[in-house]
């Protein structure tokens, strides 16, 4: 059992109140970790550690500190098996998954941030009588905070750019998937990173995370989670005017044209619908398909699913792991007997599967599809966050594109179609900040990432968070 404490100030610490919080791996229910219950207090100690080191560390020249992130970088290589079995143990991801996407993208995002950050140039606007130049400025200390889901991955992704552009850190990962976020305060320990510069404070989102939020000094807040906790972000930060960036829910559609080549695309649209038990905010949980090919696809799709292998997520050829907490899969349990009673059909699926194993108390739920809904209910517009899917049948295109946008989220959407003009088209009129044609979470970390509606504000990726990430001011100077 791991004992996890808080990094503050180039130390880890035990909180203030000395209080701690069980941590399980939600497969086998088993407790493996403990971590501070932290506070307030906490998150002073790191504000005043940040305010000590920001100075030296925004002196450093980009090229500095992009040499940082590349040894981070290196050092999480090293670390690659561990970080995807500990994501495993802590997330009931299964390993295949932790290995290609989670630890994979971790090493990643701070090697492409580091490269990104060397290229880039300064931009300069030239007047008849003036140049003005515009400089990126670090913005000062910024607090982070990600979810259970992908959990290095996500938080990599913002740790990156922040400390890149000069920031000081102040990282709150979800309590319920601490350990990655530890490893990362290891390596960054072990490497000598200045004092102060990253600070890892643990507990609970509504105690230190509200805590981040509302300390007057942070300046910064990049917040990747629920639209509930997103509001409260936003209402507790705008005030102080800080830099804010929400990346919230989805409801996302995948729209299947009478010409998709559905032999091709129906493993990709199977990962779409279910990767990491459905619970990625970008995942298809809408299936629209044209009524022509309705039945064939029902087919394909059912036959697909049903061959999913579920269990053990350590388990190399596993495709389903658990749901991240029994109290998660109650929720989505809630919605399928919600579907039932808003006269949905469950074509596969709909409950636990029967484990007579070390698994048996998990919370693992079979991929789950529903037929026969009205595309406006409860089960069809509000965001599960697990492995069910509702299948909508459409005749025009416009019918489609108004059921894809009938939603508050706007996050995401995939086309499926042999007619690439179509389908770019289509992308254009739907209410959402990415659209996927053909293919669904093909990652270019150059481009803006992220939502419109109750799925966000703002846009990270590329050179979109090293603009979040710093401050820009402009310097006008007349010529000679
Ligand atoms: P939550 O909103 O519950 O939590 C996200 C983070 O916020 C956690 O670290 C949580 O801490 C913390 N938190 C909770 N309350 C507060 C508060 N008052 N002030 C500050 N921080 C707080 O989301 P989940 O962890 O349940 O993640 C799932 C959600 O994330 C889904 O809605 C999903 O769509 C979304 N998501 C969006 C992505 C995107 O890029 N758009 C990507 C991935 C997920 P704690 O857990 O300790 O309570």
């Amino acid at each position: 059992m791991n004992s996890i404490q808080n990094y503050i100030n180039g130390e880890f610490v035990s909180s203030k109140n000395d209080e701690c919080i069980d941590n399980f791996n939600p497969a086998t229910n088993e407790k493996i970790a403990t971590i501070p219950r932290s506070s307030s207090q906490d998150i002073q100690n790191a504000v005043d550690a940040c305010n000590l080191s920001k100075s030296s560390w925004s002196k450093l020249s980009i090229t500095e500190r992009a040499e940082w992130l590349d040894k981070i970088a290196d050092e999480l290589e090293k670390r690659f098996e561990e970080i995807s079995k500990l994501e495993s143990i802590d997330t009931g991801k299964p390993i295949s998954l932790s290995r290609n996407v989670d630890a994979t993208r971790s090493v990643n995002n701070f090697r492409f941030f580091a490269d990104l950050a060397r290229n880039m140039e300064n931009k300069k606007f030239e007047m008849k009588d003036a140049i003005n130049n515009i400089v990126n400025k670090p913005v000062g200390i910024a607090g982070l905070i990600t979810p259970w889901n992908l959990p290095l991955y996500l938080l990599s992704w913002k740790v990156a750019p922040a400390l890149v552009m000069g920031n000081c850190i102040i990282a709150k990962p979800s309590e319920l998937t601490p350990i990655t976020a530890n490893l990362l305060a290891e390596v960054i320990h072990k490497l000598g990173l200045p004092k102060g510069v990253f600070n890892l404070i643990h507990g609970y989102g509504n105690e230190c995370g509200q805590a981040l939020v509302s300390h007057p000094e942070i300046n910064l807040i990049s917040f990747t989670g629920g639209t509930k906790t997103g509001k409260i972000v936003a209402k507790t930060a705008a005030p102080m005017f800080k830099k804010i960036s929400l990346e919230l829910g989805g409801k996302n559609a995948t729209i299947i044209l009478k010409d998709a080549d559905l032999n091709s695309h129906i493993d990709n649209i199977v990962r779409s619908s279910f990767l990491n038990q459905g619970q990625v905010c970008l995942c298809g949980s809408r299936i629209l398909v044209h009524e022509s090919i309705y039945s064939s696809f029902l087919e394909l799709f059912k036959q697909s699913v049903s061959s999913m292998k579920i269990g053990d997520p350590l388990d190399e050829n596993t495709q389903l792991g658990s749901l991240i907490s029994n109290e998660h899969l109650e929720k989505v349990d809630n919605y399928v007997k919600l579907a039932i009673e808003e006269g949905g059909e469950i074509l596969y699926g709909g409950q636990r599967p029967n484990f007579n194993n070390n698994f048996a108390e998990g919370a693992f739920y079979e991929p789950t599809i529903i037929v026969g809904l009205d595309y406006k209910s409860r089960t069809a517009t509000e965001e599960i966050f697990g492995p069910v899917v509702t299948i909508h049948k459409f005749n025009e295109i416009e019918e489609a594109i108004q059921i894809a946008n009938s939603t508050n989220y706007g996050l995401a959407a995939s086309i499926w179609t042999q007619d690439a003009t179509l389908g770019g088209d289509i992308a254009e009129k739907l209410d959402t900040g990415m659209v996927w044609i053909n293919c669904w979470l093909h990652r270019d970390l150059r481009v803006p990432f992220g939502g419109v509606k109750n799925s966000g504000l703002g846009r990270e990726g590329g050179l979109y968070s090293l603009n979040f990430f710093s401050e820009l001011q402009n310097i006008c100077t007349m010529n000679d």
